[in-house]
């Protein structure tokens, strides 16, 4: 029997985060994963400001990443009117870029091990409970593993979730998106974010993310209910990509690299719980990707080095790690998710998504100050955090500054 300190289901953002945190605190961490790294990860691939300081502050260095795109510029479309241009700061640090999760899961894997977290690879959790003194798992490949407190990673489906019979009775994801790789791609997609409100699946849209070589990473997502169901997915797919202004934006070379796949995001912060028993839930497992971007990077990222802190702090008492973790969970994401929320609201009109992005672009002011808000760590939430203000929330620096 393998015996350690914290026990994490996978090995993406979220569990390589909490894993990093811990070992730096000096707590031996086991991270099991079912794949084997690199692996994909059906993603946009984006990063937003708040992901690119934390991998900046877990050591993922960009210089290793091959796929690693700086982005400064921001296009958006309304439903109606012409596209909009936004300007992210080029000086004080980067704010955005965007990295196949093949790579960046990647640098996370290798990242925690310089750290010194155990990570198994191609081994799969089979079996979880929780008592008053710790958490016991079988894991494949690996036998029984006993550890003081259990961390799940492991994504949206979360088999920890479902074994330790915690979680949202049929829940499937707010949104599901479609995600494919292209290349051939020129003008304006081949460096830089664009996005598209498309005028018939509001308040959902159509990306393209510039990566290295004329490559990118287009998608589209929709809200699970909405106007379209997930199974017209795939004829809407190809609709999209033969709308006159979606070919222009592509270029007349662009051809698929991979056959396109699809996946559900969870944004239900609060909802899904934080906790149960000696495990607490981080990331996709906790659903908590931002409800109107559907962004998780960041938040598991967040989530997975808050719920190691409050294990490191609370070490003898877990109901106060349950507790704390929870508590801040909410604090710092569910204003975010307020925010979203009512903005997701608004987008669903085509009238309504159209007129705030005029604002938006009204001057350099509310140019610069809306993409900032939009990349910044959990500025959503601002309207309901007064104190955020204070501090500045719209004029901290970037990552990488060295
Ligand atoms: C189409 C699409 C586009 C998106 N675009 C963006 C974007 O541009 N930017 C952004 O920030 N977010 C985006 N997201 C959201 C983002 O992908 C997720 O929020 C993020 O991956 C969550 O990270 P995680 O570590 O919680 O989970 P995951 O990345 O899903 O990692 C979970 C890990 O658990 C492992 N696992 C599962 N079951 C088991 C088991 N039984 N035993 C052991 N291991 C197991 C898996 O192999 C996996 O490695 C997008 C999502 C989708 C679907």
């Amino acid at each position: 029997m393998l015996d350690v300190d914290v026990l994490i289901v996978g090995a993406g953002p979220a569990g390589t985060a909490a894993g990093i945190a811990l070992a730096r605190a000096g707590r031996s961490a086991l991270a099991i994963d079912k794949a084997t790294f690199p692996r994909d990860k059906i993603c946009g691939d984006g990063l937003t400001t708040g992901a690119l300081r934390r991998l900046d502050e877990l050591g993922v260095d960009p210089g290793r990443i091959p796929s690693w795109m700086p982005v400064n510029e921001v296009v958006v479309r309304p439903p109606y009117g012409a596209a909009r241009r936004f300007s992210l700061p080029r000086d004080n640090g980067l704010y955005a870029a965007v990295a196949t999760r093949r790579d960046i899961d990647a640098a996370l894997v290798d990242a925690a091990r310089k750290e010194g977290v155990d990570i198994r690879e191609g081994s799969a959790l089979l079996a979880l409970t929780t008592d008053d003194d710790g958490v016991t798992a079988e894991v494949g490949g690996v036998g029984v593993v006993r550890a003081r407190y259990g961390i799940a990673a492991d994504g949206m489906w979360s088999p920890s979730r479902k074994l330790l019979g915690v979680g949202l009775e049929g829940y499937r994801g707010d949104w599901h998106a479609f995600r494919q790789y292209v290349e051939g791609v020129s003008g304006v997609a081949a460096t830089e974010l664009v996005v598209f409100f498309e005028q018939d699946f509001l308040p959902g849209y159509f990306w393209s993310f510039p990566l290295p070589d004329g490559r990118a990473n287009i998608g589209f997502g929709i809200q699970r209910g909405g106007t379209h169901s997930i199974q017209d997915m795939k004829a809407l797919w190809t609709d999209i990509l033969a709308r006159p202004h979606v070919k222009e934006l592509l270029g007349p070379d662009v051809k698929p690299v991979e056959p396109h796949r699809a996946w559900p995001i969870p944004c239900r912060t609060g909802d899904v719980p934080l906790a149960a028993g000696r495990v607490l839930f981080v990331g996709d497992a906790a659903a908590v990707c931002d409800v109107m971007t559907g962004e998780g990077i960041g938040q598991a990222l967040q989530t997975g080095m808050m719920a190691a802190h409050h294990i490191n702090s609370s070490w003898h008492d877990a109901a106060a790690v349950a507790a704390g973790y929870e508590s801040e969970v909410m604090t710092e994401l569910g204003p975010d998710h307020r925010m979203s929320s009512l903005l997701v609201r608004a987008l669903k009109h085509r009238k309504g998504a159209s007129i705030a992005l005029a604002i938006a672009a009204t001057n350099d002011w509310t140019r610069r100050n809306f993409i900032r808000w939009l990349f910044e760590d959990s500025p959503r939430g601002i309207a309901y955090r007064p104190a955020l203000w204070r501090r500045g929330a719209l004029s901290g620096p970037g990552a990488y500054r060295d």
